[in-house]
């Protein structure tokens, strides 16, 4: 999906757009229409013929949340300094350069404060354009970074994954990251200060198993893939077959996994009145 990217850096610099000949139109990979580039934009990236949530990097959905896409970013400084020394197929620290050069992010979330239709909020961002949007130690120290912010302005939080879970690169650092972001969690609940949590396709692995479902509010878009391990290795373990749509949102939410699932178009103004609610 690489022409999405693209058409997200677009979307940012909306009053510099350059004439293309080449690729204005784009084929869906759900309902394989093919659609004009500027239609879907148009459409906040929904396929207007299907439906189809496009995934969004972490600027896009930023734009689609704060007012006039006007925000501060906060935190943005902090780089990993792979602990391990890691190497696999190529050093992390590598994986790493790359990452922030495809991204112009240090890592995979973006803090910022803004508002959301005139209501402050603290916002955590993943970006799963940077090593599928995995929790290392980077990632964990900017959520709870942003946590602990909404807790002493006591501001409501809202945190929104995408990402394939836990970074291996950075091994049981990055494990500890759960239990660092659960605790802060726990003291803003305590503080009784509203978190909502928006899962976005992907959202998996321990970011599952921790924050993404700890929100006062957890809330999903449309077809967006959701679990903890994938549907291979749970077939394996418990030697049956899974149900069809198992692991996107509306199954989960049939299933009590979820509070709503709620289409991009109608997200803002949703959480604006879920804040309004948990705020009376
Ligand atoms: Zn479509």
């Amino acid at each position: 999906m690489a022409w999405f990217k693209r058409e997200s850096a677009e979307l940012d610099t909306s009053g510099e757009k350059k004439v293309r000949t080449e690729g204005l139109w784009v084929k869906c990979e759900n309902c394989r229409q093919i659609i004009w580039k500027k239609d879907l934009e148009d459409n906040m990236n929904v396929c207007p013929k299907c439906d189809k949530h496009f995934r969004i990097d972490a600027r896009a959905r930023l734009a689609l949340l704060m007012d006039e896409n006007e925000y501060e970013i906060l935190d943005a400084n902090i780089s990993s300094t792979d602990p391990l020394k890691f190497v696999d197929l190529k050093p992390y620290s590598s994986r790493l350069k790359q990452a922030q050069k495809d991204t112009g992010l240090k890592d995979a979330v973006i803090n910022a404060n803004g508002k959301l239709m005139g209501r402050p909020v603290v916002a955590s961002v993943m970006e799963y354009a940077f090593i599928g949007g995995s929790m290392g130690s980077v990632v964990g120290e900017m959520i709870t970074r942003a946590i602990e912010r909404a807790a002493e302005t006591r501001t409501p939080l809202i945190i929104v994954s995408a990402s394939g879970g836990a970074r291996m690169m950075e091994g049981v650092i990055s494990l500890m990251q759960l239990a660092k972001i659960s605790s802060a969690l726990a003291k803003l609940d305590a503080a009784k200060v509203p978190y909502i949590s928006l899962l976005t396709d992907p959202t998996t692995g321990g970011v599952t198993a921790s924050f993404a479902m700890l929100g006062d509010l957890n809330i999903a878009e449309p077809g967006a893939l959701i679990g903890f391990a994938g549907p291979r290795v749970i077939e394996q373990t418990i030697r049956q077959k899974l149900p069809a749509g198992f692991q996107r949102s509306e199954f989960l939410l049939q299933h009590g996994m979820l509070d709503s699932v709620v289409p991009r178009k109608q997200l803002k103004p949703y959480i604006a009145r879920a804040l309004d609610f948990m705020a009376a």
